[in-house]
Formats: structure tokens, C-alpha cells, sequence
């Protein structure tokens, strides 16, 4: 949660444009290539705070969506809120029973990569366990049972599908 009066000092690191164009975070950046907010000692991701500055509380196990594609653009009318499922990149699909968080079915819908990232986040970034559960629509205990090295049965890659060569 961040107060009415630091609004200002997130926005201070924002490169704002007029509303149709990308304003880019100008601050720190993950390792996964978006905007990191620093503030009491935690680290949000910029995009969010932009979305709850500007729409209130994100409802818990929802994801923070680019319309524009670029993560360290958080320029309100660009953001959306959706779920892992409304992601454009190409995750699984999530079961319709495992929405929410809570939910430790879904190991599968994860793969070495995210498990990378996730590592990444925790180490070297420092996002608290809570903030990357949230970031993947996942269990805390979940997030800790794949830093911790001890969820071995990751969905494979999705190979790249040549769809036709003419
Ligand atoms: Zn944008």
C-alpha cells in the first residue's frame, strides 16, 4: 500500500507522455524487464502501483496486463486487469478450477523458465514470496516450493510451432 502523499514520488520516476503514448518507468528494472518501485523497504512492481494509484486495490490472484506490450510502460489507460489465463504471452492456459490463489494443482502450468524467474525475483531483485505469488497467480507456499528447488515436474517448453512454410 502506498500513501496519497507519495503518489508524487512514483510519478517523479515516470516519463509522462500525453495519454495514447507509452510512459516509461525511469527507475530501477527487474531482471524479467519491469519497472521496480522501491518504497519502506519493499519493492513493488511499477505497473501495479500505477493501476492501484489510479483504480484502488487490484482484486487479489488478478495480474496487472499490458494493452501496449511494454512492461515498463505505466501509463494508466495502457493497463488492465486480467488473469494469467488473459496474458498474452504463451503460458498455459490455466484449468478453469484453479483460479485464485491457494491453489497448489497447478505446478504443471509452470515451466523451467518461470522457475527462473521466479528464482530471479526472489534472489536477486528481492520481491517478497507474496509479490511473486501474486505476479504469478500462484500459492505462496507454491512460489517457495519452486525457489527452493523442490518442484522438479515443469511443463516443457512450448516449442516453437512452424505454422506453415510455403
Ligand atoms: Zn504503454
Amino acid at each position: 500500500m502506498i500513501f496519497k502523499c507519495h503518489y508524487q514520488r512514483f510519478w517523479d520516476k515516470v516519463n509522462i507522455k500525453n495519454e495514447d503514448e507509452c510512459w516509461e518507468w525511469q527507475s530501477t528494472i527487474s531482471t524479467n524487464g519491469y519497472g521496480q518501485f522501491r518504497y519502506y523497504n519493499q519493492i513493488f512492481f511499477a505497473h501495479r502501483v500505477s493501476y492501484t494509484i489510479t483504480n484502488g486495490p487490484i482484486p487479489e490472484g488478478k495480474l496487472i496486463l499490458h494493452k501496449c506490450d511494454n512492461r515498463l510502460c505505466v501509463n494508466p489507460s495502457h493497463l488492465y486487469c486480467g488473469t494469467q489465463a488473459d496474458n498474452i504471452n504463451d503460458r498455459a492456459i490455466r484449468s478453469p478450477n484453479s483460479q485464485g490463489s491457494g491453489n497448489d494443482g497447478n505446478i504443471s502450468m509452470f515451466s523451467e523458465s518461470d522457475a527462473d524467474t521466479m528464482k530471479g525475483l526472489y534472489y536477486k531483485d528481492g520481491y517478497f514470496l507474496k509479490s511473486i505469488a501474486e505476479f504469478f497467480n500462484c500459492s505462496v507456499s507454491l512460489v517457495e516450493k519452486i525457489i527452493n528447488g523442490k518442484v522438479k515436474n515443469f511443463k516443457r517448453q512450448s516449442k516453437l510451432t512452424v505454422s506453415k512454410i510455403t
